[in-house]
C-alpha cells in the first residue's frame, strides 16, 4: 500500500533494525520501545488490523506465532513474554497495518493501559 509507513518499512524504503524476514513476514525492532525487548511481527501483505481478518488469512497469524515463540526461545526470553496486538484508535493503534508487539525482560502490568 502507497502511503503505509510498515509497507515503506518492508521493501526497505525507511530503515528498520530487522530481527527476522521471510517471504510472508518481517518483524523489526521497535523504534520507541517499551521493554527491554520490544519488536513487531507484521505480515508483508498489507492488512489494516486484526479487526480485518478472515479465514483466509488463518495460515499467516499461525505462522507469525510460530517466528514469535522461535525467536522467543532463540533470545531466551525464559522468565516470559508478552504478544499484543492494538487495534484502532481507541484501541492504541497508530499505525495500520496489522501487526503484533512482542515485549519481554520486565515484568508485565495487567491490566494494560
Ligand atoms: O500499536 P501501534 O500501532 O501504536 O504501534 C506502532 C508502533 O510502531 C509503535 O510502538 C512505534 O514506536 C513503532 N514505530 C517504529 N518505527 C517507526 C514508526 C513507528 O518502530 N518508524
Amino acid at each position: 500500500m502507497e502511503d503505509c509507513l510498515f509497507c515503506k518499512i518492508i521493501a526497505g524504503e525507511i530503515p528498520s533494525a530487522k530481527v527476522y524476514e521471510d517471504e510472508t513476514i518481517y518483524a523489526f525492532r521497535d523504534i520507541d520501545p517499551k521493554a527491554p525487548v520490544h519488536f513487531l511481527v507484521l505480515p508483508k501483505a498489507h492488512i489494516a488490523s486484526a479487526a480485518e481478518l478472515g479465514p483466509e488469512n488463518a495460515g499467516i497469524v499461525a505462522h507469525i506465532f510460530e517466528v514469535i515463540a522461535a525467536i522467543a526461545a532463540r533470545e531466551g526470553f525464559a522468565q516470559g513474554f508478552r504478544v499484543v496486538t492494538n487495534v484502532g484508535e481507541q484501541g492504541g493503534q497508530s499505525v495500520p497495518h496489522l501487526h503484533f508487539h512482542v515485549l519481554a525482560g520486565r515484568d508485565m502490568s495487567w491490566p494494560p493501559g
